[in-house]
């Protein structure tokens, strides 16, 4: 199926074909047609499906057609966890809504309110934002909402993990009532559930990938390393394999900072992105690393949410996410719309329940490996899958098995080894 069978209008058809899409994804596929005819859409999708452009094409698309926008007004609500995501949404919404006269923008918190008032000023036809400064914008009566037709939610799950739920309430009941709502979210928890259920009215659902599946295209495998040599194990990886553009998460600001001095010190281009950074500095470090200026770009999960990188080849947990279902946003960012990926996770012993969670979540044991020169000392007890997650993660007691991990050469990726199940932690 073309997008030209979709039923875009030529102005679109000609952006779509300018950003080298020629077909559409299978997300794109299903929602497309339910976004055009107005429905409620919920879906299950994570980023690297093209979600995107799944909701932005046929908005637009619907858009064109309808009424002028009044002054400070707005027609279509964009709401994302993150200013990166917001930043990024708002480019698709410019890239794809090229050859129409739509105007867009975006808001977000941590930088001056003035020029985005300004830009409000006119109206705008797609407005991207992030919930809180999107409130203050209210507040301050710089943006009105009773012009709204669509709503969308973007990475809904990660909204309520970073406490945003309150702000969504608030938002939701000052859009006029009879709307649009599409609902875009990695994961679908009870919380997410709930909020839908008041929310959506007989909506079309959507599920591209299995829940809580990793992307199919990549290949998952784990380090086993003593936690102290993890820096070592990853500056010897990145020279030695001649990887390019690694994106490596951690779990701590202070962590980040301190593997990127190491890295640094060992002649590897990198740079960091995490909470503490500002806006500018983000915006450079990805510019950098997307350019290829920096090899290694180390993020937290926070600031690294909604980066979109095309083929990003590598995806390296320096430390395992404390929540697993991180763990599949963190790969998430490699594999993307159908191209191949690694994502290595670098574990130590006390990482076991941790790594138990993730493979619960995600349904499959990790293989195992151990490269050379960096054989633990503590070895990573052997996992099964568990029927729950663990509520907390606790350190391994002695007695627990040790693990069984082949020897393997850590500069080739060989077959592996898939560690029994069935044995006990
Ligand atoms: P998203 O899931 O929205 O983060 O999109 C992931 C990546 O896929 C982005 O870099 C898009 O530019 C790209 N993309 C979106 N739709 C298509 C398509 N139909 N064909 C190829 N690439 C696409």
């Amino acid at each position: 199926m073309s997008f030209a069978s979709l039923g875009f209008s030529e102005a679109l058809l000609r952006a779509i074909a300018e950003s080298g899409y020629t077909t559409p994804t299978p997300i794109q596929l299903k929602a497309i047609p339910a976004v055009l005819s107005g429905k409620d859409v919920m879906a299950a999708a994570q980023t690297g499906t093209g979600k995107t452009a799944s909701f932005v094409l046929p908005l637009l698309q619907r858009l064109a057609g309808g009424p002028k926008v009044q002054a400070n007004h707005i027609r279509v609500l964009v709401l994302t966890p993150t200013r990166e995501l917001a930043v990024q949404v708002e480019q698709s919404v410019a890239t794809y809504g090229k050859h129409l006269s739509l105007k867009s923008s975006v808001v977000y918190g941590g930088v001056k309110i003035n020029p985005q008032m300004m830009k409000l000023r006119g109206g705008v036809d797609v407005l991207v934002a992030t919930p809180g400064r999107l409130l203050d914008l209210f507040n301050q009566n710089a943006v009105k909402f009773a012009q709204v037709e669509t709503l969308v939610l973007d990475e809904a799950d990660r909204m309520l993990d970073l406490g945003f739920i309150n702000d969504i309430r608030k938002i939701l009941a000052l859009l006029p009532p009879r709307r649009q709502n599409l609902l875009f979210s990695a994961t679908f928890s009870s919380d997410i559930r709930k909020l839908t259920a008041g929310l959506l009215k007989n909506p079309v659902q959507i599920e591209v990938s299995p829940r809580n599946s990793a992307p199919r295209s990549v290949k998952q495998w784990v380090y086993e390393v003593d936690k102290g040599k993890k820096p070592a194990l990853l500056s010897h990886m990145v020279r030695n394999q001649g990887w390019e553009q690694v994106l490596v998460f951690v779990r701590t600001k202070n962590g980040a900072d301190s593997l990127a001095r190491k890295l640094g010190g060992d002649g590897i281009l990198t740079a960091v992105i995490h909470g503490d950074k500002s806006q500018s500095e983000r915006s450079r470090a990805l510019a950098d690393f997307k350019e290829g200026k920096v090899r290694v770009l180390v993020a937290t999960d926070i600031a690294a949410r909604g980066i979109d990188i095309i083929e990003l080849p590598h995806v390296i947990n320096f430390d395992l996410p404390k929540v697993a279902e991180d763990y599949v946003h963190r790969i998430g960012r490699t594999g993307r719309a159908g191209s191949k990926g690694e994502a290595i996770s670098l574990v130590s012993a006390d990482e076991v329940l941790l790594l138990s969670a993730i493979e619960t979540l995600i349904g499959q044991l990790l293989v195992r490996e151990v490269a050379t020169g960096f054989i633990p000392t503590h070895h990573v007890p052997l996992t099964r899958q568990l029927q729950a997650r663990p509520k907390k993660p606790k350190k391994p007691k002695p007695e627990q098995a040790r693990g069984e991990v082949r020897k393997t050469d850590g500069e080739q990726k060989s077959g592996g080894h898939k560690p029994r199940r069935g044995r006990k932690t």
